[in-house]
């Protein structure tokens, strides 16, 4: 039992001149956690002796773990620009930093700074976004979750919402579109078949507990075929007619053209917005670029009713997600598209992806790898099934081997037939040179 003795006094290691700077009450909790665990395995006779240097390097090893970060950058080398389980959208420096003033300061977020009393949160994203998208007026929710679920508590609680039955969608992470009605309140009235939903199949469903017609778009699947869906026209004819509300989830709502056709089976903001639709909500973090938001628009008379809801408190933005989407929302206006990296990426063409991986494989040799041309998907529950070109470096040698090395290394690459590639499609350019030292570490 004398080795019991030569346990170190907790007071002592503390001042052990090796952790000089460390935070001494998370050292104590560390040290006596560590030596308690010892002095139990000693007494089951696990260990018979222990070195002093050995137990020290332990404790530093165990407090250096403690602050490991959790959240940390990886190079998305996918090629799926709006990749979700990464985080979905970037947010350029240029950005972050003129948002950063405001959240790191006091600022006018509820403050009316003319007339000296208090001011509305929403009311400073809401003039710039009104300018960029034309409408009567906007409100920004936590996601798009919280707007769906906002509007259908708010309109079509206890009562009907009409929805087609080749829409009742499951977008990913448990999002489903009949359960998030049935929290809400409002009741799913299905129309029309999984595959057909005619703009008749709308109008018979129609009745006295009818609140609105609601459309949601088909965010990561298509159907093919025979099939056919009912225009949002037609839809909001019938709203008209029938003194309804009209509400488009969109998902995903993107500003300029697309390239590559990409816009085709899905229209841009401008185009649906033409439709003069009464509600639309879509993402702030998928095609339009910026922070995870919410963004309804349409009709001030119903957006006002939106914001009499209690539930708002509950779904409320913070300023460092309106400060940053303030920024997009400007980027957008002068039409600086460089500035939102999730359109700069989509917009990159093909040649100037072939020079950037040209250049990698040059500095690492040509006898590791190969610049090859592919197709991506744009991810997050945009533009299902819609591919487009890309070009990637082949990296040469066993694909789920070469994964996991450069998965260790924070980058994470894609295996298509085989290969190892990393995508240019979703890499910024000021992670090329990190790119070439983990390379060349890796096939050494
Ligand atoms: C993505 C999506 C949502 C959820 O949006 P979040 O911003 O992720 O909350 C809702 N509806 C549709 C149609 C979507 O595509």
């Amino acid at each position: 039992m004398n080795i019991l003795r030569k346990l170190p006094k907790i007071d002592k290691i503390v001042l052990n001149p090796k952790f000089k700077g460390l935070n001494p009450t998370r050292l104590a909790e560390i040290a006596k956690k560590t030596i308690e665990n010892l002095r139990e395995s000693i007494l089951a006779k696990k260990i018979e002796d222990f070195d002093d240097e050995e137990l020290l390097k332990e404790i530093k090893y165990s407090y250096d773990k403690l602050f490991e970060p959790s959240l940390k950058p990886l190079i998305n080398a996918t090629g799926v620009i709006l990749h979700t389980n990464m985080g979905r959208s970037l947010i350029a420096e240029s950005l972050l930093s003129e948002a950063s003033k405001v959240i790191t300061n006091y600022s006018n977020l509820e403050y009316n700074q003319e007339k000296g009393c208090r001011g509305e949160r929403y009311e400073h994203v809401s003039e710039h976004l009104k300018n960029l998208l034309h409408v009567e007026d906007v409100l920004v929710v936590n996601n798009n979750a919280s707007a769906v679920f906002l509007i259908l508590n708010t309109f079509s609680k206890n009562r009907e919402a009409i929805v087609s039955r080749g829409e009742l969608v499951e977008i990913g992470g448990s999002f489903r579109i009949p359960e998030v009605m049935s929290q809400s309140g409002a009741i799913l009235h299905e129309v029309g078949a999984t595959n057909k939903t005619k703009q008749a199949d709308y109008a018979n469903a129609i009745n006295e507990n009818t609140a609105m017609l609601m459309k949601v778009h088909q965010s990561n699947f298509s159907i093919e075929g025979f099939s056919e869906d009912t225009n949002y026209v037609d839809i909001k004819k019938l709203c008209v007619e029938h003194n309804l509300i009209d509400y488009y989830d969109l998902g995903s709502g993107y500003i300029p053209e697309l390239p590559y056709n990409l816009g085709n089976n899905e229209p841009s903001l401008k185009t649906i917005l033409k439709d003069n639709p009464a509600l639309i909500s879509f993402s702030g973090d998928k095609l339009f670029g910026s922070v995870q938001a919410g963004i309804i628009a349409g009709k001030k008379e119903l957006i006002d009713k939106l914001k009499q809801n209690q539930l708002l408190r509950m779904l409320r933005v913070d300023k460092i997600t309106l400060s940053i989407l303030e920024e997009t929302i400007k980027a957008y206006l002068k039409e600086d598209y460089k500035s939102i990296p999730t359109l700069w990426m989509l917009f990159q063409s093909e040649e100037s992806l072939h020079v950037r991986a040209s250049i990698i494989q040059k500095e690492v040799g040509s006898s590791s790898c190969n610049v090859i041309k592919s197709k991506t998907v744009m991810g997050g529950g945009t533009l299902p099934n819609r591919e487009f070109p890309t070009v990637a470096l082949h990296v040469k040698g066993k694909a789920s081997t070469l994964e996991r090395a450069f998965r260790k290394k924070n980058i994470i690459g894609r295996i298509e037939n085989d290969m190892f590639l990393i995508d240019f499609r979703s890499i910024l350019p000021e992670f090329e040179e990190q790119i070439i030292d983990t390379i060349k570490e890796i096939i050494k």
